[in-house]
Formats: structure tokens, C-alpha cells, sequence
């Protein structure tokens, strides 16, 4: 299991806590189950969490990394007001972390040998 990744030129690293670790204090001052540092290119995992819930917050965590190091997070400002920028940026990364396995399952579903993932073009068009 690879406990790294790259996107767009950030190297990542996840790293397990114990639950009560201080890397799970979110934005807001809340303990949670994961959370992403920008500053240190790491995502934040309780060690207690179970399998199946696993896939989803890492999921979750993975769109933070995305929508960081692929510079979305100005474009995604933009279109709401700044005391909304938290839940907006939480939206997305749920919508990942709850709808994205749907659409690929369905995308191979109907494309069968034709669906292919395509990663975006790293031409820079998508950073602030
Ligand atoms: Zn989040």
C-alpha cells in the first residue's frame, strides 16, 4: 500500500494518528476523523477508523489535496461569498467522496472497453 502520491507537482503523504492527535483538529476548531495540511502536504487519519468508512474519508481528504494542488480552490472563492468557502470547498469533497465511485462504475458500465480515465492536462489553465 502506498502511503504517498503526487498531483501536479505536490508530493502527499498520509499519514495515521491516534485519534486524539492534534492534526485531526479541523478548521473550524472541531476533532474529526481526517483532515488535509496544505501547509505540509499531508493527510491526517484517525487509526481507529474502520474499512468501509476509510474509503470514503480518504475520498473526501483526496479532494482537498486536488482541489489544492490543481489550484481550484481560487475559481471555487469565486462563486461564493468567504463565510461560505469552508462548506463549499466540505460540498465538493463530499460529492467526491459520496458520487465518484458511482460515476466511474457507471461510465464502465456503459463505455465498457472504451472508458478510459483521463487525467486532466497539466497546462497551468486551471491554476490561480
Ligand atoms: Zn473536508
Amino acid at each position: 500500500m502506498f502511503r504517498e502520491f503526487y498531483i501536479n507537482g505536490d508530493w502527499w503523504k498520509v499519514v495515521f494518528v491516534n485519534s486524539w492527535d492534534e492534526h485531526l483538529v479541523d478548521r473550524t476548531g472541531k476533532m474529526t476523523l481526517a483532515t488535509s495540511d496544505y501547509s505540509e502536504k499531508s493527510i491526517f487519519i484517525s487509526n481507529l477508523i474502520n474499512k468501509e468508512l476509510l474509503n470514503h474519508v480518504f475520498l473526501h481528504e483526496l479532494g482537498h489535496c486536488i482541489m489544492f494542488s490543481c489550484g481550484l480552490l481560487f475559481g471555487l472563492h469565486k462563486m461564493v461569498k468567504r463565510e461560505f468557502w469552508i462548506q463549499a470547498e466540505e460540498w465538493v469533497c463530499n460529492f467526491i467522496a459520496n458520487y465518484g465511485c458511482f460515476a466511474i462504475k457507471i461510465a464502465r458500465d456503459v463505455l465498457g472497453n472504451d472508458f478510459i480515465c483521463i487525467e486532466p492536462a497539466w497546462d497551468g489553465a486551471n491554476v490561480a
